[in-house]
């Protein structure tokens, strides 16, 4: 997004599309000054959380173009670095701060943090030249921080002209013939991080091997779930490296880590490899007291939970500590499992007579939340924004204007 106001501009969010394959070099969008830092009309650019699809572009942008984003979100970004080198660095210039205001020439940007899959995630208020704009970025309610989206329900920003609305779980209709008037069922709500947590905990009691865990390493708000489901059943959780080095680098004492109680870390293969090619041997040697061997493993699988990611799997199979006693538990998107990694894997555990269960719920609001999050901000306009629905939302939202990329539009 690109927003101006007497001449100057700001530009939220340079995101990587998510279509875009994992080398693939994508281009900036043509915005004067932000590749080359040649105009000074361009401010700042503002980073609502270190999502790819929110950052993956931001090496590109000029060094002399300002940044803002959170302190945890460049953090984390940089703890996974290491590890996952897919994404560019994030080094903001500035800060996002739940509740404070930023000034920026004519405009006022007001971050207020929210519940999201993302960690240190924000939704932004723009004020300028009398008017107001908000951009809820990516966010939910049935998180860990769901009280975050009640606090916005409660105290929600006033005043705004044109909220600019996630849509995730807003689909395009499926048949354009059917009768438009008749109001859509609307799926189930997803189950919350806490319902979540009680499942696994069941799934983990009822396993007499080792569970596997496969999530995303820099996904906070699911290793706090995980945490919790193990010790309700009375198992030890082990990070992997990455997931451990990701929970250490927030920065935030509350965030399981090395150093909790039941909470241990286990080294997968391929990163005792990228700590040995590197020489940066401290890594291991930090977490030295909470380290758990693949012997270990085998030895006491029914005392453990292992918390990695999906390149873990197949060592622990052919090592024999994930077994048919075991569990393999999906807590990604399971679009993911119909991709080629995603069969290959589910094949691998399932030739292993490895059950396999999904544990997940989603990074976004369901409708219901968003139509809370609407009527409570009762803005004039609605425009969508990170959808495939654009056109679905004046179905459910008279006010919804959709605007197309690449054309200016006033607040
Ligand atoms: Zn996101
Ligand atoms: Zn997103």
């Amino acid at each position: 997004m690109e927003v101006e106001a007497a001449g100057s501009r700001l530009v939220i969010d340079v995101g990587k599309p998510l279509t875009a394959g994992w080398g693939e070099q994508v281009p900036l969008p043509d915005v004067p000054g932000l590749a080359k830092g040649d105009d000074p009309s361009l401010l700042a650019v503002l980073i609502s959380h270190p999502h790819l699809d929110h950052y993956g572009l931001v090496d590109q942008v000029s060094a002399r173009v300002p940044v803002y984003a959170g302190v945890g979100a460049a953090a984390v970004v940089g703890a996974a670095r290491f590890f996952s080198p897919s994404g560019p660095a994030l080094s903001p210039t500035g800060h996002l701060v739940d509740g404070v205001p930023i000034v920026v020439g004519p405009f006022t940007v007001t971050p207020h943090l929210v519940d999201h899959s993302g960690y240190d995630s924000y939704a932004l208020v723009v004020d300028a030249g009398g008017r107001r704009l908000m951009y809820t970025g990516d966010l939910r309610g049935h998180g860990r921080k769901g009280r975050l989206f009640d606090r916005m329900l409660a105290a929600p920003p006033v005043g705004v002209d044109t909220l600019l609305l996630e849509g995730t779980h807003i689909r395009p209709g499926t048949d354009p013939a059917a009768e438009r008037t008749e109001e859509p069922t609307e799926p189930a709500p997803p189950p919350t991080e806490s319902q979540v947590e009680l499942d696994m905990a069941a799934t983990f009691r009822a396993a007499t091997g080792l569970p596997v865990v496969v999530s995303s390493a820099q996904n906070i708000d699911r290793l706090v779930t995980v945490y919790r489901a193990a010790r309700r059943a009375g198992r030890t959780l082990l990070l992997d490296l990455y997931t451990a080095t990701v929970a250490q680098g927030t920065g935030r004492a509350t965030i399981p880590q090395p150093g909790f109680p039941q909470l241990g870390v286990y080294v997968p293969q391929r990163q005792r490899v990228l700590v040995k090619t590197s020489g940066e041997f401290h890594r291991t040697h930090a977490i030295r007291p909470h380290r758990v061997f693949p012997e270990d493993l085998l030895a006491a699988p029914e005392r453990y939970v292992l918390l990695s990611t999906s390149s873990t799997v197949q060592e622990l199979l052919r090592a024999g500590t994930l077994d048919r006693h075991g569990m393999l538990v999906w807590s990604l998107w399971s679009g993911y499992l119909t991709e080629p990694s995603g069969v290959r894997l589910r094949a691998a555990a399932a030739a292993a007579g490895v059950p396999f269960i999904q544990h997940h719920t989603s990074g976004h609001a369901p409708l219901g939340d968003l139509k809370r999050l609407v009527a409570a901000v009762n803005p004039s306009r609605i425009v969508p924004i990170h959808t495939q629905g654009a056109g679905e939302y004046a179905r459910h939202f008279p006010t919804a204007t959709p605007r197309q990329d690449g054309t200016w539009w006033t607040v």
